[in-house]
């Protein structure tokens, strides 16, 4: 799934808070956003394994929960809802698409590392790809109870990601050829070899493309 779905259901997990204890909506809500967003920041650095721990986050969530339910802390709230966001993310990205460049011919094997197993899980495919139509009316249903419960800059957040998910959706069949056309035409001819060997393997460089 995109980042802003992901944004989006990080900061569902935590509306519930905002009945139930309303005093700490505020921490549960940031710290759920956070745990959305978290497992992506490794997008270029070991994708969907460097930070996507789709058991132990999950092991941990578990562990914090129960914890913050009887220590009903501020430190231990947001605890509980970063694990559970970046849980929750990595879980939900094996039922996305494949790590391949062009996710939408489906023929990576690989979705999420599994660190507790030493494998790669498997693609499920239920929403084909990151910035699929699917994955986009998801974030939509998602956004819904968001807008309706939040005000200020949580709802602005909410708002903005709707928006990046509509261009990301627009956009996104168009990425890959605007990838390979910058980095094939130009960063190979200007970049040092060293910093070209970072680049994940998805853009094709090792074929020699
Ligand atoms: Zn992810």
């Amino acid at each position: 799934m995109m980042l802003p779905t992901h944004a989006l259901i990080g900061l569902a997990l935590a509306l519930p808070v905002s009945v139930i204890a309303p005093e700490f909506a505020d921490i549960a809500l940031t710290a759920g956003l956070l745990g959305g967003i978290l497992p992506d920041l490794d997008m270029y650095v070991g994708h969907r394994k460097t930070l996507h721990y789709p058991v132990y986050y999950s092991a941990l969530a578990l562990v914090a929960a129960p914890v913050a339910v009887l220590v009903p802390t501020a430190a231990m709230v947001a605890a509980t809802f970063l694990l559970l966001g970046a849980a929750v993310h990595s879980v939900m990205d094996v039922f996305g698409g494949g790590l391949e460049l062009r996710p939408w011919e489906a023929t990576s094997s690989r979705a999420v590392y599994d660190h507790h197993r030493g494998r790669w899980l498997a693609p499920r495919r239920w929403i084909r790809y990151d910035g699929a139509p699917e994955d986009l009316l998801l974030s939509a249903v998602i956004a819904v109870p968001l807008l309706l419960a939040l005000d200020g800059v949580l709802r602005a957040i909410v708002a903005a990601a709707v928006v990046v998910a509509v261009v990301y959706t627009a956009v996104r069949r168009l990425l890959p050829t605007i990838a390979e056309v910058v980095i094939t035409g130009y960063l190979v001819r200007t970049l040092p070899d060293r910093l070209l060997a970072v680049l994940p393997a998805r853009y094709g460089l090792e074929r020699g493309k």
